[in-house]
């Protein structure tokens, strides 16, 4: 009898079970019917940010870019990328059309942490003597012709409210930043300030997003680059959007007639968006406190004005189910959750389990590409980081499984994206004059899109199931590896203070 009753116990612990893996199995489900309700979404939203109404959830900034690298670029410049944990100095000399890129180096220099969280005038003060120290090391392989004066194309990766090709005041930190007294102020500004400091003389020629720097190095190797998008830490694309397809500039015609448009999609919301709890429990604990001041007051609106309202104030939601910052959190509150209700890892729940933000996204992805018949090095991942003691072979499936749910969902996502923006420009479909379809090529960067294959993968078989095969044919993502540092020389090599002087 007692062993019959154990049994009984153990049939309705694998129900119970299965139901929590189905329920997560159809929240992160995204059938491609959805997906293409999406795109329809996110093409209206851009049409919506294009047409500045402040409740647009896609800023689509003006970039003031408004002609792309063309090879005739020439010269000594010099960039600086800033935007994840990472920071990047590049110099490179340029040859014109016929020797292009003579010689690059760069250097990568990590973040301190407690920079990440302190003033501005420490982040900025510590980037200018890193790019005093990298000046200092250039050696014969640059020229800088007499007398002149160092320029650079300044890549600063966080959503900016552009006030010329070289000004521009940041509108909120994103991926983790949080700085006091950054928001609103002119970045270019506070950077060559700090290069003051130093005593380095250079002159900061254009200030980018990473997106447009990635669009600018992109264009250099391939012409029909008309789109980037950033798969990192953080998520964003920019594209080329014709310049009379944009009611709120209100400069003069640019004489390509396009501009460059920041989407910053990371903010991109939809009701059509398969939103589950694990999503709505980290906007909540959002690593940005700044935004959690938000959260409390539009928990607060909502009493009043209603759901609508509350759901367009929470910040970067298209972003957490997508970027890198976010995936390995998602998968360890569904462990967690597993954990708790049905002991995954037997009848204690693992304490480091508990921990925000401790699986960060490259353990996800290894664990997730373990092929070993009996996922050791899954295993080995899930003691190391998490302190799981000997997690069952089921329990390390289940895990696998999880990994493949929120990595799937996020490059579907992501896919659903990119088929909004070739929309948006009317490449997603063979023409219907029987005229040939133009080759349409979009550059990808970030940790994310290059290191995590199988989320790449499902990324790019997604759009192709998305575009048909036909229309697919002719569109090509292209990996622009740090294109964004490049991209940046470049346009500062074409905004140049002695553009035109010989
Ligand atoms: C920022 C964007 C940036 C993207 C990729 C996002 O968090 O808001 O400006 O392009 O990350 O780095
Ligand atoms: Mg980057």
């Amino acid at each position: 009898r007692r062993r019959r009753s154990r049994r009984e116990a153990e049939e309705e612990k694998r129900k119970k079970f299965a139901a929590l893996i189905e329920e997560v199995e159809q929240k992160f489900s995204t059938p491609t019917a959805l997906l293409r309700g999406i795109a329809d979404a996110m093409v209206e939203e851009m049409e919506h940010g294009l047409r500045a109404d402040p409740h647009a959830p896609l800023k689509m900034l003006i970039s003031y870019v408004d002609n792309l690298p063309t090879g005739d670029e020439h010269g000594l410049f010099y960039a600086l990328d800033l935007g994840g944990t990472n920071f990047r100095v590049i110099r490179v000399q340029l040859g014109g059309r016929e020797k292009r890129v003579v010689t690059q180096q760069y250097e990568e220099v990590s973040i301190p942490p407690h920079l990440m969280v302190g003033t501005s005038m420490e982040l900025f003060d510590f980037i200018a003597a890193e790019l005093e120290k990298f000046v200092k090391t250039e050696g014969d392989d640059f020229q800088l012709p007499e007398g002149r004066q160092r320029e650079l194309g300044f890549t600063f990766s966080f959503p900016v409210h552009q006030t010329s090709i070289s000004s521009g005041t940041l509108i909120k930190w994103t991926k983790g930043f949080s700085i006091n007294g950054t928001v609103g102020e002119d970045v270019v500004a506070e950077l060559s300030r700090a290069m003051e400091r130093q005593g380095l003389d250079m002159k900061v020629s254009v200030l980018v997003n990473d997106t447009v720097g990635t669009l600018a190095g992109g264009r250099y190797v391939d012409n029909d680059v008309v789109a980037a998008v950033i798969l990192g830490t953080g998520t964003n694309a920019a594209y080329v959007e014709h310049a009379n397809a944009i009611p709120k500039w209100n400069g003069l015609l640019p004489r390509s007639g396009n501009m460059v448009i920041n989407m910053e999609w990371g903010n991109f919301k939809t009701e059509r968006l398969p939103r589950s709890e694990y999503d709505s429990a980290l906007d909540f604990e959002s690593l940005n406190p700044g935004e959690q001041v938000l959260f409390i007051l539009s928990v607060y609106f909502q009493l009043y004005v209603g759901l609508k309202e509350f759901w367009f104030s929470v910040p970067q939601i298209y972003e957490k189910m997508i970027s890198g910052l976010y995936l390995g959190e998602i998968v360890r509150r569904i462990l967690l959750k597993l954990a708790h209700d049905a002991s995954l890892f037997g009848d204690v729940v693992p304490p480091k389990l508990e921990q925000l933000f401790i699986l960060r996204t490259p353990d996800m992805s290894a664990m997730h590409h373990d092929t070993s018949h009996d996922l050791k090095h899954l295993g080995a991942k899930l003691k190391d980081i998490l302190g799981v003691a000997d997690a069952s072979l089921e329990a390390r499936y289940i895990t696998l499984h999880i990994c493949d749910l929120v990595a799937e969902r996020a490059a579907r996502l992501a896919a659903s994206g990119i088929y909004g923006i070739l929309k948006k420009l009317g490449r997603d479909r063979v023409p219907s004059d029987g005229s040939q379809k133009q080759r349409t090529v979009i550059a990808l960067d970030g940790g994310l899109y290059e290191h995590y294959k199988k989320f790449s993968a499902c990324l790019e078989a997604t759009l192709a199931d998305l575009l048909g095969e036909e229309a697919a044919s002719s569109v090509v993502v292209m990996l622009a590896n740090d294109g964004s540092g490049i991209g940046a020389a470049l346009l500062a090599a074409s905004h140049s203070q002695y553009a035109g002087v010989e």
